[in-house]
């Protein structure tokens, strides 16, 4: 991937940017991109609730497809940022616009566009950009790169100054190679919440070669869950739930499950120990690593995909005893995303959704708290309008 979108004058070498220069580029474009107007569901503090305001968006670039936003998935993420959770790692900069699980129909596509044109679906998830030149990058996995990627939202825009603004919005601009191709077959608003509760749990899958004849352990069956459970079962594994609520095995059996332990039953945690292949944890609550651990086989692994604002204490033996690993995972590359809508309009798998119109976003936000959705809240935008 190149960055001849980036401005950069001739001698100035991209692997020589420091993070200096790039503020200096940063502010030498924001002066000079024209812009337009879009309007968007922001919060104005960390304890403000979303509302109604005008956003500017850069004027779309040879490279660039702008989007007429149709529906986007209310991640768990977005929370937190809007209320400034992650203050020690993210602090957020207000107003906050959140989003990044977003289907949009191509408006305007440059003319140095070619895998969009005017008319197409396109998707757009957890980065809008990355510095193309580094050893991540070159690999396919924006997600870690060294730039650090650019974030659908609350990261600094290099285009026109300020953050990037997410998808709680009428409109989105993004450069071709960040934007994926929707397939037909896909439902569009089941499809946006693939953008990051999808990659999410797909790409540790793939990683740690999930597959047939394995047994496959899912922590939680949210938003995250949900899509594990999916995708565990599409790829040939045994897939078993892991839940501390009882009422959510009839559901998980919908969803493709073929077995559930009540994590809070010792007994019938004890009778799975020392049996799983794998176990993908995605809850972002405090909770007790070490029984998860506990039920790997020999070289396991346990993988988290969610973040406990408090660091989980580890039991050295958890590990030592036979030799199990402890691991993380974030979202999936761009190229992966794309391989990810593909095996879903295959296998006809998309997200669980509650479609809500973007009025109700502060009551969603409640009743994602108290774990009330299934699976996934999606705004329609065209009630933004
Ligand atoms: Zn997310
Ligand atoms: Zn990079």
């Amino acid at each position: 991937m190149t960055k001849e979108g980036k401005e950069i004058t001739d001698n100035q070498e991209i692997t020589e940017m420091s993070e200096t220069k790039q503020t200096t580029l940063a502010e030498g474009a924001a002066s000079a991109a024209r812009t337009y107007e879009a309007k968007a569901y922001a919060a104005a503090s960390a304890d403000a609730p979303l509302a109604p305001a005008a956003i500017r968006r850069r004027d779309p670039r040879p490279q660039d497809v702008q989007l007429e936003v149709l529906y986007c998935g209310v991640c768990h993420s977005d929370l937190h940022q809007v209320r400034n959770e992650w203050q020690s790692v993210m602090p957020t900069v207000y107003p906050c616009v959140p989003g990044h699980e977003i289907i949009g129909r191509v408006v305007k596509a440059g003319g140095a566009v070619r895998r969009f044109k005017e008319g197409d679906l396109a998707a757009v998830g957890c980065m809008v950009d990355s510095c193309g030149t580094c050893a991540s990058c070159r690999d396919g996995q924006e997600q870690f790169c060294e730039g650090p990627a650019t974030f659908t939202y609350n990261s600094p825009d290099p285009h026109i100054g300020g953050v990037t603004h997410g998808g709680y919005s009428e409109s989105l601009v993004v450069d071709e190679a960040f934007a994926l191709r929707v397939p037909d077959q896909l439902d569009p608003a089941g499809a946006a919440p693939l953008q990051c509760a999808g990659i999410t749990t797909y790409s540790p899958l793939r990683h740690w070669n999930v597959g047939k004849g394995q047994k496959v352990g899912v922590v939680g069956l949210g938003g995250l869950g949900h899509m594990a459970v999916k995708f565990a079962n599409a790829f040939g594994a045994r897939v078993v739930v892991l839940t501390t609520s009882p009422g959510k095995a009839e559901d998980a059996v919908r969803l493709g499950a073929h077995d559930v332990v009540v994590s809070k039953n010792a007994a019938e945690m004890q009778k799975h120990a020392g049996s799983f292949d794998f176990i993908l944890d995605t809850v972002s609550a405090v909770h007790d690593l070490n029984a998860y651990l506990n039920l790997l086989k020999r070289d396991g692994t346990l993988t988290l995909v969610g973040a406990p604002e408090t660091p989980l204490p580890v039991k050295a033996f958890s590990l030592l005893f036979p030799r199990r690993q402890l691991a993380g995972s974030l979202i999936g590359g761009i190229r992966e995303t794309q391989e990810m809508l593909d095996f879903c309009a295959e296998h006809g798998i998309t997200s669980d959704v509650e479609v809500i119109p973007i009025q109700k976003i502060n009551e969603a936000y409640e009743r994602l708290l108290k774990g009330d959705v299934k699976y996934r809240f999606v705004i329609d935008m065209a009630s933004l309008k």
